[in-house]
């Protein structure tokens, strides 16, 4: 990728931790020295987004600026940071290779779910991943369909849907597989499934291409509410009678330095 010599503008947000704050600065004025802008405010004119903290930090603010089109890189500042490709000690190789155009960017596939009820429907986007569980601890009964086959019906904690690059989170913890950023599929895992005489769903979970949507119509009991966590926010809502993903037609982009890091991220951050 080359420089792009005319817009040199670039957002630094940070959370409030202490060497997220000291972070920002260091960096704010390397970046100035080599003859970027740095805002005060958000600027939705900038070339680049640098988001300082941990995963976290990264999804509140992807999610705050409404999946942006302009590219994010990361600096972890102690935590797990998957996402976050920079440290607070390689500024400056980034700040070089920033200025002589040494980049590529990447785009990320974002899920997207469709939630309906007999009336109306409307949009969810999630970076790593959208749940749906029961209210209140309980069992959820789901039956889940791609595109129009029917798979199963799910009885258990609730039905994970991941994009590649949200499959290192939730979906990690929950048996789910790793799956390369590049490939354009979604993750259906399901968590805690019963399996008994009563019960039976499918215990591991499955990749669905891009051009498949994963259909799920809760079967209520006592209650006719559900919960939609989407990237760790929870929301509730009554009456849904379908809700249908697929990988989302809207994307971020990812700045990276040379070569991808995905395989050594995973031996040290999880192995
Ligand atoms: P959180 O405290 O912000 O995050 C929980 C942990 O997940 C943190 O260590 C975070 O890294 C890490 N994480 C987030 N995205 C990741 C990714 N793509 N790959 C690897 N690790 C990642 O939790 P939250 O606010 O409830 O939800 C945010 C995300 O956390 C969710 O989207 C979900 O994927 C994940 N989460 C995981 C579990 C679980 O594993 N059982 C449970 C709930 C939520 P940092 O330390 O760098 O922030």
């Amino acid at each position: 990728m080359t420089n792009n010599t005319e817009n040199k503008k670039i957002n630094i947000i940070h959370n409030n931790d202490t060497d997220s704050i000291e972070t920002a600065s260091v960096l704010e004025k390397k970046l100035k020295e080599k003859g970027f802008l740095v805002p005060k405010g958000y600027n939705y004119d900038a070339f680049l987004n640098i988001c300082i903290g941990g995963d976290g930090a990264f999804l509140r603010t992807v999610h705050n600026f409404n999946f942006p089109n302009i590219p994010f890189i990361g600096v972890n500042t102690g935590h797990l940071g998957f996402f976050q490709e920079l440290c607070p000690d390689n500024l400056d190789d980034f700040v070089k290779a920033l200025s002589d155009g040494n980049y590529d960017i990447n785009e990320i596939f974002l899920v997207e779910a469709q939630v309906c009820t007999r009336n109306s429907c409307i949009e969810l986007i999630g970076l790593n991943e959208i749940v749906i569980k029961g209210i209140n601890s309980k069992t959820i009964h789901l039956n889940i369909c791609i595109d129009d086959t029917y798979l199963e019906k799910f009885s258990g904690d609730g039905i994970l849907i991941s994009t590649p690059i949200g499959s290192t989170a939730y979906n990690f913890s929950s048996g789910g597989s790793l799956v390369f950023p590049s490939l354009e599929v979604l993750q259906v895992t399901p968590l805690s499934p019963i399996n008994s005489k009563v019960y039976r769903s499918l215990t591991t979970s499955v990749i669905v291409p891009n051009d498949m949507v994963i259909k799920l119509h809760p079967e209520y009991r006592d209650e006719n509410s559900i919960l939609i966590v989407v990237d760790g926010k929870q929301y509730k809502y009554d009456n849904i009678i379908e809700i249908n993903f697929k990988v989302s037609t809207m994307k971020i982009n990812k700045l990276t330095l040379g070569h991808d890091n995905f395989w050594s991220n995973v031996r040290n951050k999880f192995l």
